[in-house]
């Protein structure tokens, strides 16, 4: 079973979209196996997207991710990764496919209420930065690696 993780971001818990993204995720049989509400710290922020620290919308982004609490979650089902992603649409609302999370629900290339791992070896390092071994199902512990 692979694991991934995906983050409700500020404007969609602002928005009251918690329960319909997760509706989502559930509604194509991917289950939950790790959720808390978190309100990040710019800094936290900064090292959650570390990988985009020289990009232009860097600091605008993690002053949204710092703007409100976030709902972090452990996603678990065959192929997880990939099927988080294609689920999402891509980054630009206006570029999503018809019937994804973004197109229906995000309102531009920066609040697009839905952030998912987008390999194996980020998921690896996401998990842990959300989730303690005793906040996550003992599968999720053992990694995306193991034969569970
Ligand atoms: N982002 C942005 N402007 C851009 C590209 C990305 O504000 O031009 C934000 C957006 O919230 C995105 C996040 O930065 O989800 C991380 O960017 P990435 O390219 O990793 O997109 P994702 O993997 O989330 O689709
Ligand atoms: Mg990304």
């Amino acid at each position: 079973m692979e694991h991934t993780l995906v983050i409700v971001k500020p404007d969609a818990v602002a928005r009251g979209l918690i329960g319909e993204i997760i509706r989502r995720f559930e509604a194509e049989g991917l289950a939950v196996r790790g959720l808390k509400m978190v309100w990040l710290a710019q800094k936290e922020a900064e090292g959650f997207y570390r990988v985009h620290r020289q990009q232009p919308f860097f600091d605008s982004l993690t002053r949204f991710m710092s703007s409100g609490p976030c709902v972090p979650m452990v996603l678990e089902g065959e192929g997880a990764i990939g099927r988080v992603r294609t689920l999402m649409g891509a980054t630009d609302p206006q570029k999503a496919a018809e019937g994804t999370i973004r197109r229906s629900l995000a309102t531009s290339i920066e609040r697009n209420v839905v952030h998912g791992s987008d390999s194996a070896a980020s998921a690896a390092a996401e998990i842990p930065y959300f989730f303690s071994r005793l906040e996550t199902l003992p599968a999720v512990v053992a990694g995306n690696s193991s034969s569970t």
